[in-house]
């Protein structure tokens, strides 16, 4: 249910996703179309499956695009839960509720004794999290591809080894609070960019460079903001070395992406060693992405006026204290 959920989750409305996510799939078992105890049967009955989806869709369309429409600046009709754009429901059902449901099925198949932990035993071939985020989308035989994008396996691997403690290893370093790389999406990029965090660690160049930053390219011509281009870029900032020294142990000793220390400091991976320098063990990286959903959901809006005043983290924002065009002139 939680693979099937990270990849739904990838649309414009968390909470609407996850509405539709329940409704549908209460409606399914209570037509007997047990899909996550027995997937095929999603596909056996298909009409009822797009059915289902296709008229749920609709109903939380009709409670919740109003005020969607409204915290987005945007207009009711173009409230779309399934995702690029696709406004078809056979092809959304099949591609983004099929391809997960399918996986689990395949290696029940190839275990061929139907074992309840098989996804799970897959799973944790991985040596680290952060390998099996990665595998998650890109194995040759078992990777979901197209169906799910970085940010969604990252949530996923978030909500196993973090949030709902699924993970059997989780006393290894490789399975453990920093095994992973924050889910980053737009809430987040927008977030970060806005408080200055950002330009800690590179300037405007380098971010436009990288097309982090479009110009003009977003909402009503403002700058537009796209955090997964992020990827992979490098800190050109100064680093404190007590800093590089944790950095270099993040990468080889809990996300494993790295035999021999990196040479390269990644921008998306750097918080970890600022989250860890202190020992702290409520500084994770879930606890992390927990806040800057929290903080891009109900505070930092996609427009002007989001809610500064109340917002938590206010004091330290430079967006709100010494640079509004942070606010005002760009959008994600
Ligand atoms: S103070 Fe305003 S701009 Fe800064 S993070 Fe909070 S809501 Fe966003």
């Amino acid at each position: 249910m939680l693979l099937l959920n990270a990849v739904l989750d990838q649309g414009p409305d968390i909470e609407g996703v996850r509405d539709m996510m329940v409704k549908v799939v209460n409606n399914l078992y209570k037509k007997e179309v047990r899909i996550f105890h027995r997937p095929l049967d999603f596909f056996k009955e298909i009409n009822i499956s797009v059915d289902q989806i296709w008229s749920i869709h609709e109903e939380v369309k009709s409670v919740r695009s109003a005020k969607w429409a409204k915290d987005n600046q945007s207009s009711p009709q173009k409230y779309n839960l399934y995702m690029d754009g696709s406004k078809q429901t056979l092809n959304y059902a099949v591609f983004r509720w099929g391809v997960p449901l399918a996986l689990p099925y395949l290696l029940d198949k190839k275990n061929e004794c139907g074992r309840s932990t098989s996804l799970l035993d897959y799973l944790e071939t991985y040596s680290s999290a952060e390998k099996m985020s990665n595998g998650l989308k890109d194995n040759e035989k078992f990777g979901l591809g197209k169906a799910i994008g970085d940010k969604a396996c990252h949530l996923f691997t978030k909500w196993m080894v973090s949030t709902f403690r699924l993970a059997r290893k989780q006393d290894e370093l490789g399975w453990g609070e920093f095994s992973y790389e924050v889910p980053f999406d737009s809430n987040a990029g927008r977030v970060l960019w806005r408080t200055g965090y950002l330009f800690g660690l590179a300037n405007e160049e380098e971010y436009i460079k990288k097309e982090v930053v479009q110009k003009n390219k977003g909402k009503g011509g403002k700058h537009y903001i796209r955090v997964t281009n992020m990827r992979g870029m490098a800190v050109s900032k100064n680093v404190p070395s007590d800093l590089i020294k944790i950095y270099k142990d993040i990468c080889t000793k809990h996300l494993k992406t790295h035999k021999r220390e990196p040479r390269k400091i990644e921008i998306q991976r750097f918080q970890h060693a600022l989250l860890s320098q202190n020992g702290d063990k409520n500084l994770t990286v879930s606890a992390f992405d927990d806040g800057l959903i929290k903080i891009g959901r109900n505070y930092c809006f996609n427009h002007e006026n989001p809610r500064c005043e109340e917002c938590p983290i206010n004091r330290h924002c430079d967006g709100r204290n010494s640079n509004s065009s942070l606010i005002t002139d760009y959008r994600t």
